[in-house]
């Protein structure tokens, strides 16, 4: 056994069970192992390296900004965290966005925005606002966040939870209309649900979510945090639906898969419930940040990543569905988010990453049965060629 895997095993939690390979390089869409064996990376961090892996403009906005500020905490202002604020924003179209580092944290900030507007607006009682989420759902890890999950193991061992969320069913219009009460500050969703396998529901169902938002003066507050900047093929998975939601959070993409970056975003009159001292970050926002999630924003509209991703996975998803395998029970997704759910009988998801790190295309199980195909949106199509052909392979 590689002896970074012995380290990793003897010195860290147990909390992740990554598969047996040892990476130590990056390029575009490709990594490399301690043998220096090359794969194709399937996984791009969980959709985190959209960009592809060490973007050489992305790594030297990075590099230029380390050199010159990287931190100094939001008791200044510095110049780099308003042009980052103002191309974030330009170009989803939000009046306001407050940057934090990890995805969880955003949905936190997005979780204190909504609850506050409910009291100082939308005058519900103090204490009493509520907010829907749906079963499936995958907000981060925090204790809260992992409150409102209707995954056993997310929760088990980790209670008590803060009170205040309504699990509803995925994808049930009707059932978000009977959740709503007069205490109802937001509607958490995701447009498509990535950790619980790839999930999309049916169509219409988002842009119906956000008619009765409207109608109840509810915040439809949509986590992209996996499904935006590209990734589906529109700049954000709302625009399928030409919904513009409430609230937006965005995670792993902005970070150009140099750093984590996110950020909440929402209308001036939502962020205005925040107030010097009730909410903060000492990393958010800070210039070494900044000036990589503006690069990030600039090198999706020049490369013109979101089309490539449209483009692309209609020809992806197209090849998988063609392969011929009593393996496949369904393939689904949307742009560059993918997954194959196999048939359990026939063999674990598990299995097919493994067998897939053989043929040197990296992936990873999702929920025991869906394997996921979420590469760097630079992938071309000769390398999604290569990527089926190692499935089918595999699939026998
Ligand atoms: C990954 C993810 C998160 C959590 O982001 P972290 O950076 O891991 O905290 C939240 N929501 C969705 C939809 C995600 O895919």
């Amino acid at each position: 056994m590689s002896s970074s895997i012995g380290l990793e095993q003897q010195f860290g939690a147990n909390n992740y069970s990554p598969l047996p390979v040892v990476l130590t390089k990056g390029e575009g869409v490709y990594v490399w192992d301690e043998e220096g064996v090359r794969y194709i990376d399937m996984m791009s961090a969980y959709s985190a390296v959209s960009h592809g892996h060490c973007h050489p403009v992305i790594v030297k906005a990075l590099s230029e900004q380390a050199g010159t500020l990287a931190v100094v905490s939001r008791a200044f202002y510095t110049n780099k965290l308003g042009v980052f604020l103002q191309k974030l924003c330009e170009i989803t179209g939000f009046d306001k966005a407050l940057p934090m580092n990890s995805g969880a944290e955003a949905v936190e900030t997005a979780i204190k925005a909504a609850r506050k507007w409910a009291y100082q607006v939308k005058k519900i009682p103090e204490n009493k606002a509520e907010i829907i989420v749906c079963e499936g759902n995958f907000h981060g890890r925090t204790t809260t966040i992992v409150g409102m999950s209707s995954e056993p193991q997310y929760r088990f061992g980790f209670g008590p939870f803060a009170p205040g969320f309504k699990l509803i069913p995925y994808g049930d219009i009707a059932a978000l209309e009977k959740a709503i009460t007069p205490q109802t500050a937001a509607f958490l969703v995701e447009p498509i649900q990535g950790e619980a396998g790839i999930i999309v529901p049916p169509k219409g169902y988002l842009k119906k979510c956000a008619e009765l938002c409207k109608k109840h003066n509810v915040l439809l507050i949509c986590d992209e945090i996996q499904t935006g900047l590209g990734r589906t093929g529109k700049l954000l998975a709302s625009d399928h639906e030409g919904v513009k939601p409430d609230g937006l959070i965005l995670g792993k993409a902005l970070g150009g898969g140099l750093l984590p970056i996110s950020a909440f975003l929402t209308r001036a009159d939502v962020m205005a419930v925040f107030t010097p001292g009730d909410h903060g970050s000492t990393f958010g926002g800070n210039p070494l940040a900044a000036a990589v999630g503006a690069a990030a924003i600039d090198v999706l509209i020049q490369e013109d990543l979101v089309s490539r991703a449209a483009k692309l996975g209609d020809y992806m998803l197209k090849s998988l569905t063609s392969i011929q395998s009593p393996y496949i029970k369904e393939v689904r997704g949307k742009g560059l988010l993918i997954g194959v759910e196999i048939n359990k009988e026939f063999c674990s998801a598990r299995e097919i990453c493994l067998r897939l790190l053989k043929e040197g295309v990296l992936s990873k199980e999702t929920h025991h049965t869906v394997v996921r195909f979420a590469p760097p949106l630079v992938i071309t199509e000769q390398q999604i060629d290569k990527v089926v052909a190692a499935l089918s392979k595999v699939l026998i």
